[in-house]
């Protein structure tokens, strides 16, 4: 439908000149596919913030971009030719836009449009009227901000309250390290457990004075180790503070990462342990001086059961010498079981020393399988990789590793024969893998069978033999030398597990 806007007349007055008037902003459109603009009002030009312009003729829906408001638009428009009766919508966001400017005005607007009917009963134009509702819906959403703010801000301190009545009911204290900006903050707990008053500062090296020397360098570890993402972030230890009285700490903290894995915040709590340390410590000495006493007649047993063997062996008494070559095993097991008693006792009081040397891994690798070659029955051990490659380390701690490592391998595959032995060594760490066919782990035990005593339900219903002591103290001597340990395992098809170490420059 075509329609000449100038000629349209009420009364004599054109009907543009009565739509520029009105005190509102007012289009007049037709019914056609583009709704095509007849007039404006000047109060709508003023709503756009435009001058004036020549609109006659041109598409009304072609002044919105792509949207689902210009959509409703569209529809609202095609139900009012439709129905013949105005439409009334909801409140929609057109912004309004300065291309040139580059700046984007938001605003929200209420939109009518109503039909004007001819004699024939067809819609012969439309009038869209849209009110600016933008200061209202604006205060609306504020309002609601404001509200949401305050109601999240009631939770958070809520939660902040209750955390605080907790960590003060358990006595806790937090501390949160920026390693961006180096701030250290301590609150008043903290500072307390430390000799520190409430007023002090502290800063990370002010931290260092107040550890006790011994432990000083366990904890230097233990944080370049949480620092570095590979570690999970993950941080637990115990040491003591430097204030006079002996006063023992277990600090718990987690470090967060950036994106290039750069760790940003170190955050964490102290709790004082001395009671529940003090107590260890006593059940400790008795544990050592339990396995001194054992050692000594169990020294001068193994003395005896050589003497007769080599005997018997000289007067070709097969059977003596066979069955006191089996008794020298046991008595061998059970040193072996006293030394790791001994150590954790070590352990434990923060008595554990590490002797460092430079050594070729893979010498010593050998050498251990050597060592336990005359006890091995059922199993063929082998071992591949790299050679040449030296740590500095503890000898003998290593050795305890690698020892424990292939005697867990043989005692958990009970009927398979194969246990391999790999050294690797790729950026900066040598590692070894311990490959075994055996029982394997199940997923949700992997994380504690380090954790000191634990053993697993299957090996403890199968009957195998053990302590739970010998990964603790694998994971204490590994973690002492700034190494990574771990297993990787399926159950009933075997385990791999591995240490590495820092290669020697
Ligand atoms: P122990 O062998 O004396 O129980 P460990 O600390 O050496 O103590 O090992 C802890 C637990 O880890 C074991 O009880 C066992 O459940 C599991 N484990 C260790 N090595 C293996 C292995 N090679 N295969 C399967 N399970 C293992």
């Amino acid at each position: 439908m075509k329609m000449n806007s100038q000629k349209l007349l009420i009364n004599g007055i054109p009907i543009v000149q009565l739509i520029h008037s009105l005190p509102g902003n007012y289009l007049l459109l037709l019914p056609d596919e583009q709704y095509t603009m007849l007039a404006a009002s000047d109060s709508y030009f003023k709503a756009v913030g435009k001058e004036r312009y020549n609109i006659s003729g041109m598409s009304f829906i072609d002044l919105f971009p792509p949207s689902a408001a210009l959509e409703n638009l569209k529809a609202s428009l095609r139900m009012v030719v439709e129905n013949k009766t105005p439409h009334e919508m909801d409140t929609q966001q057109y912004d309004l836009v300065d291309a040139e400017a580059g700046t984007r005005d938001e605003r929200y607007w209420r939109p009518v449009n109503i039909p004007v009917l001819n004699d024939d009963d067809e819609v012969a134009l439309i009038i869209h009227c849209a009110i600016d509702v933008t200061a209202e819906k604006k205060l609306r959403k504020s309002e609601q901000e404001s509200q949401e703010h305050f109601i999240a801000r009631l939770k958070i301190e809520e939660g902040e309250e209750r955390l605080r009545v907790a960590a003060e009911a358990a006595e806790l204290g937090f501390w949160d390290h920026n390693l961006r900006t180096g701030e250290l903050v301590w609150d008043k707990r903290c500072k307390e457990l430390f000799g520190l008053g409430e007023r002090d500062s502290i800063t990370f090296e002010k931290y260092l004075e107040h550890v006790y020397p011994a432990d000083k360098e366990l904890l230097e570890k233990r944080i370049s180790w949480a620092l570095n993402p590979a570690s999970g972030g993950y941080f637990d230890i115990e040491f003591r503070t430097a204030n006079g009285q002996e006063r023992w700490i277990r600090s718990v903290a987690k470090a967060f990462f950036d994106e290039e894995n750069q760790p940003v915040r170190f955050i964490g709590s102290v709790l004082d342990v001395t009671n529940k340390k003090q107590e260890e410590i006593r059940k400790n000495e008795f544990i050592a001086m339990a396995s001194h006493e054992l050692k000594t007649p169990l020294t001068s047993a193994k003395a005896y059961v050589q003497m007769l063997a080599a005997t018997a062996k000289k007067k070709g008494d097969n059977f003596f010498n066979q069955s006191l070559q089996k008794v020298d095993k046991q008595l061998n097991k059970m040193t072996k079981m006293i030394n790791d008693f001994l150590d954790l006792s070590r352990i434990e009081s923060g008595k554990f020393e590490l002797q460092l040397e430079t050594f070729e891994l893979n010498s010593l690798v050998c050498e251990v399988i050597e060592e336990i070659s005359p006890i091995v029955r059922y199993h063929r051990i082998t071992c591949e990789g790299q050679q040449d490659v030296f740590v500095t380390a503890d000898r003998q701690k290593i050795n305890e590793v690698l020892l424990n490592f292939l005697n867990n391998a043989m005692k958990y595959s009970p009927g398979q024969e194969e246990v391999k032995v790999f050294i690797s060594s790729e950026e900066g760490f040598v590692t070894v893998r311990v490959v075994d066919q055996g029982i394997g782990i199940p997923a949700e035990e992997r994380s504690k069978i380090f954790q000191k005593f634990y053993r697993s339900e299957k090996a403890f219903k199968s009957g195998f033999s053990g302590f739970g002591i010998g990964l603790y103290l694998s994971a204490e001597i590994i973690y002492r030398h700034q190494g990574r340990i771990g297993v990787t395992s399926e159950e009933g098809k075997g385990s791999t597990f591995y240490f590495s170490l820092p290669v020697s420059s």
